[in-house]
Order: structure tokens, then sequence, then C-alpha cells
């Protein structure tokens, strides 16, 4: 069988890709190859209980399957060119923005018509941040909430399944060059395509740095953000996110002018263990389900490292990081601020006696044993600074989660297109490199869709 188009990758790149690939062009052949299931079969087995930890299956149902990473996700949708990818330096700021709207247009469509979009534009927060030595990154963001984001993949791959050939559970092996195009290859045999379009956001990494040496695609190294989860009471931080949401707060430290920053905020949302690899990270999730809110608002701070000359390897470098921690942990470590400025480890009983309920069960420790001083440092730092526009930040009760990292792909070497070196080979999404956030992968799926459908009319 050959494909017009062969899509390797059900997350967000991959499936905006097929979208409009079959929306505009009706008449082609797209497939769609995906290492894990179709949503309805994407189970954790760690309930808590029975399961407490990792037990490492074939595939795993948070990082993979239709969906891709972002299924679970909190479904922000942030629309910027600020951050969550550099998406804007290969297509243009206007475009990457209009493609995202784009994007939330359809997000709306397929179920989240209910949802609430948030905006920096005009905000008093703003002055707020730069009176304290902060600021506050431009932004509108869409919140579908982890139950709604559900919904509109459901509906999405309901609108799909009969338009597009969707291979679940047959993980991609190799892609070779042919005459004509592309030939895939999985456990199943081979399958050909015209074009090929490769999304296989951060869970792909390694196997994509295999293709490219494979195909001699070159590629630079990217960085890593090391840092904590920090969790309050979400009365301290609901004038900021009650307006904005989500805000994206950077601080420049005074000691050793580093940037730390807020990302990923949760208002009355839950900290929630993550696994890359097999190690255990920490992230958190929210809920736009009244039922589901916890009286806790939750945000990473993080600090970003990127390694070059002669270390090259930044993830290296965070994962042995973050494997320290689950070494002394067992998992992800809590601590509370006042026993971190104290220099001692947080215990069982000091967490119970503070008014901060952790929303998620780890290990009471030190993170000073685990995270590198400077970065450390950085935090504290910006802890300070928040408390001056979020009175609280900085109390004693104040949970730090550790550790939290992001993981970046390697760039893969790609022109104005997103295509690389080989004719009609695309690379999209997290994988590529270029972006790592909801909204500028589905973007750069659409864009690529776009792409090809408009190089087949010129022919
Ligand atoms: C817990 C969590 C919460 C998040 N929350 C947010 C958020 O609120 N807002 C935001 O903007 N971003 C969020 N992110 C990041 C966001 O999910 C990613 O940026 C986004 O999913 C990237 O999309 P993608 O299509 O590039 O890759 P992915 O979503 O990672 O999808 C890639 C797919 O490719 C498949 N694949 C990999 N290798 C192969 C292979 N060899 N053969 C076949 N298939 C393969 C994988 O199984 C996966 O399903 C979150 C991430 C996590 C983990």
């Amino acid at each position: 069988m050959t494909y017009d188009v062969v899509i390797i990758g059900a997350g967000p790149g991959g499936i905006f890709s097929a979208y409009e690939l079959v929306k505009k062009k009706p008449e082609l052949k797209v497939a769609v190859f995906e290492s894990g299931n179709e949503l309805k079969k994407r189970n954790c087995p760690i309930d808590g209980e029975k399961v407490k930890n990792c037990i490492h299956c074939a595939t795993c149902a948070i990082m993979n399957g239709f969906g891709g990473a972002g299924a679970f996700s909190d479904g922000k949708y942030n629309i910027t060119n600020d951050f969550g990818g550099t998406l804007h330096a290969y297509i243009g700021k206007k475009k990457a923005i209009e493609l995202m709207e784009y994007v939330d247009e359809l997000n709306v469509k397929y179920g989240g018509e209910g949802t609430k979009m948030y905006s920096t534009a005009g905000t008093k927060f703003k002055k707020t941040c730069m009176q304290n030595k902060l600021t506050l990154l431009e932004a509108s963001v869409r919140h579908l909430g982890t139950d709604i984001n559900y919904i509109v993949l459901e509906n999405i791959y309901d609108e799909l399944k009969d338009k597009v050939d969707f291979f679940f559970r047959t993980p991609v092996q190799s892609v070779e060059r042919t005459k004509d195009g592309y030939r895939i290859i999985t456990e199943q045999g081979a399958t050909e395509g015209r074009q090929c379009i490769i999304s296989v956001g951060r869970s792909g990494s390694k196997w994509m740095e295999k293709v490219c040496a494979d195909l001699e695609i070159p590629t630079k190294s990217n960085r890593v953000d090391l840092g904590v989860r920090v969790e309050i009471p979400a009365v301290i931080f609901e004038d900021i996110t009650d307006e904005l949401y989500e805000s994206k707060i950077v601080y420049r430290t005074e000691k050793f002018e580093d940037d730390v920053r807020t990302f990923c905020m949760n208002p009355n949302g839950i900290v929630v263990n993550e696994n890359t690899n097999g190690i255990i990270t920490v992230n958190g999730h929210s809920f736009e389900d009244a039922s589901k809110k916890t009286e806790n608002t939750n945000f990473a701070l993080l600090v970003a490292k990127h390694f070059s000359e002669p270390f090259k390897d930044s993830n290296g470098y965070g994962e042995s990081i973050a494997r320290l921690s689950n070494m002394l942990g067992g998992g992800v470590i809590v601590q509370r601020f006042g026993d971190l400025e104290r220099g001692r480890r947080s215990t069982h009983k000091r967490i119970e006696e503070g008014n901060v309920r952790p929303t998620l069960s780890a290990t009471p420790g030190d993170l000073s044993l685990v995270l590198p001083k400077r970065i450390l440092d950085g935090i504290i730092e910006m802890i300070y600074a928040l408390d001056k526009i979020a009175p609280g930040v900085a109390n004693d009760d104040t949970l730090l989660y550790g550790v939290e990292v992001k993981f970046y792909n390697m760039e893969v070497e790609l022109d104005d297109h997103l295509e690389t070196r080989h004719k009609g080979l695309f690379v999209i999404g997290d994988g590529s490199g270029v972006t790592h956030s909801l909204s500028h992968a589905s973007a750069s799926g659409v864009y690529v869709a776009d792409h090809i459908i408009e190089e087949m009319g010129s022919k």
C-alpha cells in the first residue's frame, strides 16, 4: 500500500497534520503510525493503592497514544510567540499566531466551546511585576482542562477515524528513502508514503536521533530546564490566576543573573508524578470540572541549562539530577520552604503540621541535596520576588516538589517549511526541537499539511 502521506506519531502535531490534510484534500490517502494505544485504551495502571510506582508497561499510557503527551495534560493552549517554542523563527510571527488561532478555533469546535480564553493584554499585573523586577510574558491562553481536552481529542478522533488509516501499537522502527518517497518499517512490515511527516514528540527523542543519524540529517543539542514545583493555597495566587489563569513570569536573579521562570500554572489543581524513561519527575494538572478542584495552586519554577562544549548532553545532565532525587526519595521529594531555608529535611510530621495539604504523596526530604546550589539559590530568590506580588508565596509551609525537569529534543536542521534536507520528509512538533507546547506543535502540523497541499496543487 502506498499512501500520499505517512505520519509518524499521533500527538497534537500528527493529529493536526492528518486533520488538515483530509479536510482540505479528502481524496488523499493518509496513514498515521502510533506506538501507543487509541485514546480509550490509554490507562495508566498506577492507582496509588495496588500499583504505586511505574511498572514500565510496553507502551506508557501517559506519554504515548492518540493525543500524545498532551492527552492527560491540563490542556493549556498558549497563543504566543514568547514561549512554547521557536516556530515563529521558521514561519514568521504572524503566520505562527494565525495558525495557533486556527487550532484554537478547532479545539472550540470539537468540544471546547464552554472553556475560557485568558489574556495578559491590558492587565495591571504587568506593571506590578515590573515594579518587583519580574517580567510578565505576553500570551492568550485557552484552558481546556484535562477533562475537556480529553473530550476534544475524542471528537477529533471520531471525525478522523474513517478518513485516515490509524495503526496503533505500531512503533515505526526506521525510515528509508525510496525512489518516490519513503518506506516506513514496523514489526508488521513495510509501508510506503510519497511524503512523510515525523511527529514523535519528547518520547520519540532517542528514536529521532537514530533517524537523523541514518539519514544524515544534521542536529544541534538543546537546553534542559530544571527546578521544582511549588504548591501553595490557591487564595495566595488567586488575584493573578483569576485574571490570567496561567502567567509566565521571568525573574533575573541578582546573584548570578540567571533567568528563573514560572511554568505550567495549575490553579486549584493537583501535583502529579511524571515518568520519563523510567525516571520519576513532577508535573501538575488542573480540571475544568468544579468537583475536581482542590484548595491549592501549583506551578513550576525552572532554570534553563544548555551545554555545548565539550559536554553536549543537556538532557543527560537533567536525567542525572532527576535520578539522584529518585535515589534519595524513591521518587519525587517534597520539602517545606521553611525547612529548605533552615537547612533541614522535611519530615511527615512537619508537613502534616503545615497549612498546605500536599496533593501528591511524595517523600519528605531535602532538595538541597539534589539540586545544584546555583539553581536552588535562583529558585529561592524568585520565591521571595513572587512573595512581593502575591504575599504568602514565601511562607514556611509552601511546598516544593522536586525535581521538575523539562527535557527538549535536539534541534533537527529544517528549512522554513520544516522540511529536512530530504525532499518530502518533514519533522514537526516537539520531536523537531522547534516546539515544546500543545499550540506550537499543533500549529506546526497544520503548517506542514498546508504546504504539502500547496505543493501538490502547483504540480
Ligand atoms: C503531563 C504533561 C502536561 C503538559 N501540559 C501542557 C499544557 O498544559 N500546555 C502545553 O502547551 N503543553 C503541555 N505539555 C506539553 C505538550 O503535551 C507537548 O508539547 C505536546 O504534546 C507535543 O506534541 P507532539 O505532537 O509534538 O508530541 P507528543 O504529544 O509527544 O506525541 C508524539 C507521539 O508520537 C508517538 N511516537 C513516538 N515515537 C514513535 C515511533 N517510533 N513510532 C510511532 N509513534 C511514535 C508517541 O507515542 C506519541 O504519542 C504537557 C506535557 C506533559 C507530559
